[in-house]
């Protein structure tokens, strides 16, 4: 690893408060730099919030950062060690193709991890080669910049890089490193190495440390580590409500893929909803449908119980006390959920106040949809543009039947109806990432060298609520297929 001072000022302002905790928690080590570094994409809105230069960035010293071939004067390069729940079976994790550089200090005074993922094999590699290859570094980039345009809490992407090496998967594939950006790393997984190796002293270092970077109000709790616990399940209530709300499965929610500062984390095989169906799977390896997307608020709840577990000693002196501090917490998580997701719901359609009536409203929609086969974001889509009778369940009576509570329930105060349209154009995205667009754009770029097609797909998902007639096109659903869209981990 070669760390010289730069030419270009990058503008990065490192600080290492990771590093400071004891090493139990991580190995140093840098990246193993590779043959050709060459910057696919780069995210400029993004670099200039982080205080970071473009062109620098984008010049060959800048890609050499991004592909992990020198390290930028004040990174402390680690890996993370993590524990976790795959697939309902511990194991211990870790870093195994990432590195923290750092934490970049923004000009607006946040902190923000800099990770590198791709970038070479670590202590906790395991058989994997610590590589990425770049269909799904790119993929990672499209679909987590689209979820931070939706509104949802989630890491981002800086940038992606070319190695100008290939990797071996089922066949040869360029490789590539990405940049992300994230509040911080430290998941479930984090806690669980923690409570599984350390001592209760590392327990608390985690706890405290976790806290003061994410949940300072809480710190000043009598309990602070229940308040931990009790701030965590409310940001993850949140953020579950918010991907059931837009159709994102995630795949694979494992506990080492939650992030505690209440980020979406970790894109390998998630995707987008179409037709809308509680079971839909995208995952190849997903064989039961544990993460399917109707029971991604029950394994949300699940993995916070594994959360709340390593808890246990710091909640409370007495055993059967802090179980129970811990139940408590962990059984307020599905009405928190449910308050969130009912609030969405009548966002998405366009209602005011309160009714007893509304969740059946929104859940009859849902059952409708289901049983026609309806798009589900489009659904939303042309309700919002006062379009009902393009969506799938049309001349039915059901839907007639339907239709007809919603307009008693929008009716209203004057200016009540145009107030409800605003509030269904800020909720219902009139564009997401489909699949069938993602992977159109990933081919262009990978077996074709041509970014444009991602370019406009990440231009039009910058804007998602803008409904503006040049996304239309976006908006269309796939061509019925007959093979099922499948996703892959770990690539
Ligand atoms: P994921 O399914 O991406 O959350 O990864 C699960 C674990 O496998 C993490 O500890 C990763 O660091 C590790 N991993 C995934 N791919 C590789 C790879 N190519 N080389 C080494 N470790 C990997
Ligand atoms: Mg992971």
């Amino acid at each position: 690893m070669t760390q010289l001072p730069s030419t270009l000022d990058t503008g990065w302002s490192f600080d290492n408060s990771y590093a400071r905790l004891p090493e139990f928690f991580y190995s140093r080590l840098g990246p193993t730099p590779v043959r050709a570094p060459k910057l696919v994409v780069l995210n400029g809105p993004l670099a200039a919030s982080l205080g970071l230069s473009e062109q620098a960035l984008r010049s060959a010293e800048g890609a050499a950062v991004l592909a992990g071939n020198r390290v930028p004067e004040g990174a402390e390069p680690l890996a993370q060690a993590y524990a976790g729940h795959q697939f309902g079976h511990f194991t211990m994790l870790g870093d195994g193709r990432a590195l923290l550089l750092g934490e970049q200090m923004t000009p607006a005074g946040e902190r923000f991890d800099i990770q590198l993922k791709g970038s070479g094999e670590t202590p906790y590699s395991r058989r994997g080669d610590g590589r990425a290859a770049l269909g799904p570094m790119l993929r990672e980039y499209i679909i987590s910049e689209a979820m931070h345009a939706l509104g949802i809490p989630t890491t981002r992407s800086l940038a992606v890089t070319a190695t100008g090496e290939t990797i071996l998967r089922e066949t040869e594939l360029p490789g590539a490193v990405l940049t992300r950006i994230a509040a911080s790393h430290i998941r479930v997984g984090t806690f669980q190495y923690a409570a599984a190796g350390g001592t209760v002293q590392h327990l608390r270092t985690l706890a405290d440390y976790t806290l003061q970077r994410h949940y300072p109000e809480a710190a000043e709790a009598d309990n602070r580590y229940l308040a931990l616990l009790r701030e965590v399940i409310r940001r993850q209530a949140s953020l579950i409500a918010k991907w059931q709300l837009v159709g994102f499965i995630h795949g694979v929610m494992n506990t080492d893929n939650m992030a505690l500062s209440g980020e979406t984390i970790d894109y390998g095989p998630c995707a987008f909803m179409d037709t809308y169906d509680p079971e839909t799977v995208f995952s190849s390896i997903d064989t039961y449908g544990r993460y399917a997307y109707g029971n991604q608020p029950l394994i949300a709840g699940w993995n916070l119980a594994r959360f709340a577990e390593t808890l246990l000693p710091l909640l409370h002196d007495d055993e059967e006390q802090a179980v129970r501090l811990a139940q408590d917490a962990i059984s307020e998580f599905s009405g928190l959920y449910q308050r969130h997701w009912l609030a969405g719901m009548r966002a998405k359609l366009g209602l005011h106040g309160e009714d007893s009536q509304d969740e059946a409203l929104a859940t009859d929609l849902l059952d409708l949809m289901q049983q026609h086969r309806a798009d589900y974001t489009n659904t939303f889509r042309l309700l919002t543009l006062g379009r009902p009778e393009e969506t799938a369940m049309s001349g039915t009576p059901e839907f007639a039947a339907w239709l007809e509570r919603w307009h008693a329930r929008l009716v209203g105060a004057q200016g009540a109806a145009e107030a409800s349209r605003e509030r269904m154009r800020s909720s219902n995205p009139a564009v997401i990432p489909r699949n069938h667009r993602v992977e159109e754009a990933l081919s262009a770029a990978v077996e074709e060298g041509d970014l444009s097609v991602m370019e406009r797909l990440l231009a039009a998902l910058a804007n998602p609520y803008a409904y503006a007639p040049e996304q239309d096109e976006y908006a269309a659903p796939p061509e019925p297929s007959s093979c099922p869209y499948r996703t892959f981990c770990g690539t």
